[in-house]
């Protein structure tokens, strides 16, 4: 992970270093990620995570790309109240996040459902589903098909949260774009681009973890 990263690695050593370790159930799926090379977000990443949902007093969270459940486990913890509703393609995966939940004793807050978010999208965006925040972490090729239901669901003064949209550096510059993945680094462009210039959205592009763009609803 660290080889990809798009930051100075003695930095990113030292932040990872000063970060408090997880212990028990976190530190078990920790473990599980690296070793069955399932994707977890970067520990700065979901640091941050948990402060912006302490900041804003988040409660209705969606998540996009739950894998194992650690992202979900880590935001239901940052606020006692929160209520999290996560979204998974992969059904081993998305069993495997299912037990997380219930070892942690979270199922009765974080709500799992499984299937392409390009169809389950659309359908709580149909079902009036609101959420103050939105963390996006799934197929990045998808973001921007993504994005329509997810805006109709964000509540003014919500937050959507995009994780790896600067990809290893690729989106950034062409002189880092692996050949097959062209299209995915296109496509990425063209969602940071949207999310910028987004009459609704405030956007902010940070080079955290993958790159992480929060975009505030102000109207
Ligand atoms: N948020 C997790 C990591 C998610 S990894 C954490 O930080 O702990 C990305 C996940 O998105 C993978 O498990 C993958 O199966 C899932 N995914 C990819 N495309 C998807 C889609 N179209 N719909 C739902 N989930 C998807
Ligand atoms: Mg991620």
């Amino acid at each position: 992970m660290i080889d990809d990263s798009i930051n100075y690695e003695y930095i990113l050593r030292y932040i990872h270093d000063v970060l408090p370790k997880q212990e028990g159930l976190l530190a078990e799926l920790e473990k599980f990620a690296k070793e069955h090379e399932v994707p977890i977000s970067q520990p700065e990443t979901i640091k941050m995570l948990e402060v912006l949902i302490k900041l804003g007093g988040r409660k209705n969270i969606l998540e996009v790309g739950s894998a194992i459940g650690y992202s979900a486990v880590r935001m239901a913890m940052a606020n006692p109240e929160a209520e999290i509703q996560t979204i998974e393609i992969n059904h081993d995966v998305a069993e495997y996040a299912k037990r997380t939940f219930k070892r942690a004793g979270l199922s009765d807050r974080i709500r799992l459902t499984e299937g392409d978010a390009n169809v389950v999208l659309p359908q709580f965006a149909a079902d009036e589903m609101k959420f103050d925040m939105i963390f996006v972490d799934a197929a990045k090729a998808q973001y921007l098909n993504f994005f329509e239901p997810c805006m109709n669901m964000l509540v003014c003064g919500g937050l959507l949260v995009s994780d790896n949209i600067l990809y290893k550096g690729m989106t950034a510059t062409d002189e880092l774009v692996l050949h097959r993945k062209r299209t995915i680094v296109k496509r990425l462009r063209g969602y940071i681009d949207m999310l910028c210039s987004h009459p609704q959205l405030d956007t902010a592009v940070l080079p955290v973890g993958d790159g992480v763009a929060l975009s505030y609803r102000s109207v």
